[in-house]
């Protein structure tokens, strides 16, 4: 384990492992079979790439997507690692010359797609090298009960036997028991060890609101994030154009991607983005499953997705480099019965399942409890404290309505005046005292609760609305999402319960525990020079900006501002090449700015 932390130092600057990186890395070393679930950003890659830089032999890495590949070895090759990649995008000269270095045992790890692997009779030809381990990424995509299942990956089997009993590792971000016990049993383990880490990811500051006016809510966000990496996920293609579009219009550098794009347009897009030439993708959910952009600031939901699966892996493409990141969700009730008529062509029982899912998401939205305690209870694990410092629950966005109780009456007693017949949206309008059309012609303006909750915002009072649903007092029924009370409405009526209902309060959002913790004692005016140069270096040798430095160096070194190589190696990631490579030019920008 020394010489795994010494290489960890060396060549990746860094000083700690994340929670069960040391356990993975172990594992691999004793020559274990292991199947480790960490979530996203939770660091599985370094899990095998320090083992194999000192093991003997070369690591073989299996991973679905070539654009990730890429980026994984350039990154390495950054480190002063010797990784290589073998795919159909390299010319037949550089793959004879991958082929040469692997034979001549200059490689540390090489990255292959399941198909290249299993390609003709390269598994023999592998046979007869120096294989230290096989870690497969992805590793869900092998079980056909996991969200993204590949044929290919099935052939995976084969390894184990092949290469002479080769050790496995396995690594993905979401597997349930089920889906890790199949990993185990397909790719044929030999008594693995499964490390299992926390869903929670404390960085990422969860924010939910009801969606009114969308693109004021877009655009109030992206102004806190000038010159950031977002993603902003829409639900339809016409959504995502209009939006890029406006935000284009502003000035903002944005660019398009859902699956009515071109091959070209899409590539294009994810490369400016990654380059950092646009600031902002504005996507369907078809964007990201190819990307670990580890400086994504915040990831923008405008539409809620159908399940908190979905949500979780979306939003967590922001803050993969465990700095502060921020996921803004706007919802509407509108969004639940739009996936729920999706899943009418369903049969029964999968109909059910996606049904509880999408339920799950709406209260997730609606309920105002903790969003990361939701998230981990969803997953079946806890938090381990009770103030999770990094949501809009927790953080004190929303106060406590004083007289809840009468507003739940007020609301309450509209639903039964209404005969139980009316959805969200039309009991709103009627508390409101709307003079729309359809309200004046059912005479609805006669009631006498007409206009009783006039006082507030059609939106504040749906969002109660579905707040006394998530509390279990009404519930939604039927094709049209009507409302109606259910049993335990009646002691709120008769002023025995008092249900909890919150509002937005006026005070300025507070920021999460993350945020000050990795601003403290950064000079920020020092942080965009030193951003400048680095976009520079990026460009010159054309790897994406956080393959040169990610922010959390980027960050450490605006905090310490180094003037000598030793200095500068003390950095939170700078190892020996990229102090040896940057050093200079980067030292330069801080002297000439102190
Ligand atoms: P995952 O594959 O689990 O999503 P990655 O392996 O891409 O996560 O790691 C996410 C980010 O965290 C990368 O920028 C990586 O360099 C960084 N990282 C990983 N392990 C450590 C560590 N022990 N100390 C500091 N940063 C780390």
């Amino acid at each position: 384990m020394e010489r795994i932390k010494d290489a960890l130092l060396k060549y990746w600057g860094y000083d700690s492992f994340r929670p069960l990186q040391e356990e993975a890395m172990k594992l691999l070393v004793e020559g274990v079979d292991s199947v480790v679930v960490l979530p996203t950003g939770g660091g599985k890659s370094l899990c095998y790439q320090v083992p194999a830089v000192v093991s003997d032999g070369v690591a073989i890495v299996v991973s679905p997507l070539l654009s990730l590949m890429k980026d994984q070895v350039d990154a390495l090759i950054e480190c002063g690692v010797a990784a290589a990649r073998l795919d159909s995008t390299l010319s037949s000269y550089d793959q004879a010359e991958v082929f040469r270095r692997l034979r001549a045992s200059e490689l540390k790890l090489l990255y292959l797609s399941p198909e290249r692997l299993l390609m003709g009779n390269f598994l023999e030809e592998l046979s007869r090298l120096k294989i230290s381990f096989v870690a497969i990424d992805e590793a869900h995509c092998v079980s056909m009960w996991g969200h993204d299942f590949r044929p290919e990956y099935r052939l995976l089997g084969r390894l184990k036997q092949t290469l002479g009993g080769v050790t496995i590792a396995a690594y993905t971000a979401t597997a349930t028991k089920q889906v890790r016990l199949d990993i185990a049993a397909q790719l044929e383990l030999n008594n693995p060890q499964m490390l299992v880490g926390s869903f929670d990811r404390p960085n990422l500051h969860y924010k939910v609101s009801p969606r009114n006016n969308v693109f004021s809510q877009v655009l109030g966000v992206v102004k806190q994030h000038e010159n950031e990496s977002g993603i902003i996920y829409c639900i339809r293609r016409k959504d995502v154009e209009n939006l890029c579009a406006n935000l284009i219009q502003r000035g903002y550098k944005a660019a398009p991607y859902h699956a009515g794009l071109s091959d070209r347009v899409r590539q294009e897009s994810q490369d400016k983005f990654i380059k950092e030439e646009v600031d902002i993708v504005v996507a369907t959910v078809a964007f990201g499953m190819g990307i670990d952009k580890s400086n994504v600031r915040y990831v923008i939901h405008t539409g809620m997705p159908k399940s908190l699966e979905h949500y979780q892996q979306e939003s967590g493409r922001a803050g993969r480099d465990g700095l502060e990141a921020k996921c803004y969700l706007f919802y509407s009730g509108g969004d639940f019965g739009l996936w729920k008529s999706m899943l009418n062509d369903l049969p029964q029982e999968p109909k059910e399942i996606a049904l509880k899912k999408l339920s799950d998401m709406y209260y997730y939205c609606t309920d105002a409890s903790c969003r990361h305690k939701r998230i981990l209870q969803y997953f079946d694990q806890k938090l381990e404290s009770d103030n999770c410092n990094a949501c809009d629950i927790c953080l004190g966005d929303f106060e406590n309505v004083e007289d809840a109780l009468i507003v739940s009456q007020k609301i309450l007693s509209c639903i039964v005046r209404l005969n139980q017949r009316f959805g969200a949206g039309y009991v709103a309008l009627v508390l409101t005292g709307s003079k729309e059309k359809r309200i004046l012609e059912n005479a609805h303006d006669e009631l006498s609760t007409y206009g009783l909750l006039s006082d507030f915002s059609q939106a504040v009072v749906r969002d109660w609305i579905d707040q006394l649903e998530s509390q279990g007092y009404i519930e939604k029924y039927g094709e049209f999402n009507v409302l109606r009370l259910t049993l335990a409405a009646k002691p709120v009526l008769l002023g025995e319960k008092t249900p909890r209902l919150l509002k937005r309060a006026l005070k300025k959002a507070k920021l999460s525990k993350a945020h000050k913790d990795s601003w403290q004692d950064v000079d920020k005016s020092l942080f965009d020079k030193l951003r400048q140069l680095r976009a520079e270096k990026a460009m010159e040798r054309a790897v994406p900006a956080y393959v040169v430095f990610n922010d959390v160096a980027l960050r450490d070194m605006a905090r310490r501002k180094p003037t000598s190589i030793k200095e500068f190696l003390k950095v939170n990631g700078v190892g020996q090449k990229k102090a040896a490579q940057y050093g200079e030019e980067f030292i330069k920008v801080i002297s000439d700015f102190n």
